[in-house]
């Protein structure tokens, strides 16, 4: 079969591997659709921590084609998604609930084999069922989904709130979703390209803004701004500096910042603690799925959150790693790679 290889930092290949076969408790899958995320373009150049050689593809979904053996709860010809992220049940942490804080994460696509395959191993206890009437794309945004609903969990939003989000790619554009589904009714989107503020409003926010046009701080929070005196919640999706030190001073006295965008480790951002005590801010980062994976498949089957907008190309993996090779292209939301070997 054919995949997407990382075999050493900086060197990524499509070439001939194996088939695997499924050990105990794991399920062999036949990938119908996987995402490339920003995360993989940071992995291929040593940004984020993998273990090559690896094949590269954590946001995937497929049908089962084999059943290990020992293994129960899945059958041949069911549909699947990968939550890719592996904890280890053990240590403190796990044992303490903060499964996205386990001592020892591994994950799919990261640290061994992934969906950008013809076929991937999926052990059972990462695996979730998705309906067979589903578009098999749409199974490639379960694991972004489940990540945003965890920030979206910890912001804690009461109805009628209001929210801003900074950054119009797909994490942002889930979050916008999200918000409008947890009870806020206004939303106000951040972002710098015109045709993701156009989505951004057909996808429920109630407005946006163009942070060149003008001070954004004081667009929003201004006297004559969409929210006056700040959000009551503020997602930083966009992961760079400028949001990070924004988000704080969009949010209301009392509010909540969510940090969902990661910038590169290392990076410092000026943060002025008088502000986040005066005015009682929190100020939360909110890392991966911890058990959000079922509820965002949920989502995506019952089609409440609307994720075919948030597709701009579907390629093969020859394609998809020049992709990943690549930074995204003006617009481009979500690119998803489809192992053509393996269309049915
Ligand atoms: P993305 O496609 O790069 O989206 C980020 C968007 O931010 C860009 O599309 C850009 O759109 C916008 N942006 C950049 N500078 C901006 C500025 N100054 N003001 C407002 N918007 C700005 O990435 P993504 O896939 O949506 O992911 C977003 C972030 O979440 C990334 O850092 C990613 O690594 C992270 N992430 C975190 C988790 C987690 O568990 N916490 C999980 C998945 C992803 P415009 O060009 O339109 O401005």
């Amino acid at each position: 079969m054919q995949a997407i290889r990382l075999d050493a930092i900086g060197q990524l290949s499509v070439g001939e591997v194996a088939k695997p076969v499924p050990g105990s408790g794991e399920l062999l899958v036949r990938v119908e659709s996987c995402g490339i995320c920003g995360t993989d373009r940071h992995i291929l150049h040593g940004e984020f921590p993998s273990t090559p050689p690896v094949t590269l593809g954590h946001e995937f979904s497929g049908i089962v084609e084999a059943v290990g053996p020992d293994t129960s709860g899945f059958s041949v010809g069911m549909r699947v998604t990968c939550d890719p992220n592996i904890s280890c049940g053990l240590c403190s942490q796990c044992r303490s609930g903060r499964v996205n804080l386990c001592e020892r994460l591994q994950a799919i696509g990261i640290h061994r084999d992934g969906g950008f395959a013809d076929y991937a191993i999926l052990p059972v206890t990462q695996a979730f069922e998705l309906p067979l009437d589903l578009d098999p794309l749409h199974g490639a945004f379960c694991e972004p989904l489940a990540c945003c609903l965890h920030g979206v969990d910890m912001a804690k939003i009461e109805t009628g709130a209001s929210v801003v989000v900074l950054g119009g790619g797909v994490i942002g554009l889930l979050v916008v979703q999200l918000a409008r589904l947890a009870g806020a009714t206004r939303v106000v989107l951040v972002t710098r390209q015109a045709e993701k503020r156009a989505l951004a409003e057909r996808l429920g926010a109630t407005a946006t803004l163009d942070p060149g046009a003008g001070e954004p701080i004081a667009a929003i929070c201004g006297p004559d701004g969409l929210l006056p005196g700040g959000a009551d919640v503020v997602f930083e999706c966009a992961g760079v500096a400028e949001t990070v030190r924004q988000s704080p001073r969009m949010a209301k006295s009392g509010g909540t910042v969510v940090i969902l965008g990661v910038m590169p480790q290392g990076e410092t951002v000026a943060i002025e603690p008088f502000d986040l005590l005066f005015r009682e801010l929190k100020f939360i980062g909110s890392f991966i799925n911890p058990f959000t994976h079922r509820r965002a498949a949920d989502l995506i089957a019952s089609g409440a959150i609307d994720v075919a907008p948030l597709i701009s190309r579907v390629v093969g993996l020859d394609e998809g790693a020049q992709s990943i090779r690549h930074p995204a292209r003006p617009g481009e939301i979500r690119v998803l790679v489809v192992p053509q070997s393996t269309a049915p």
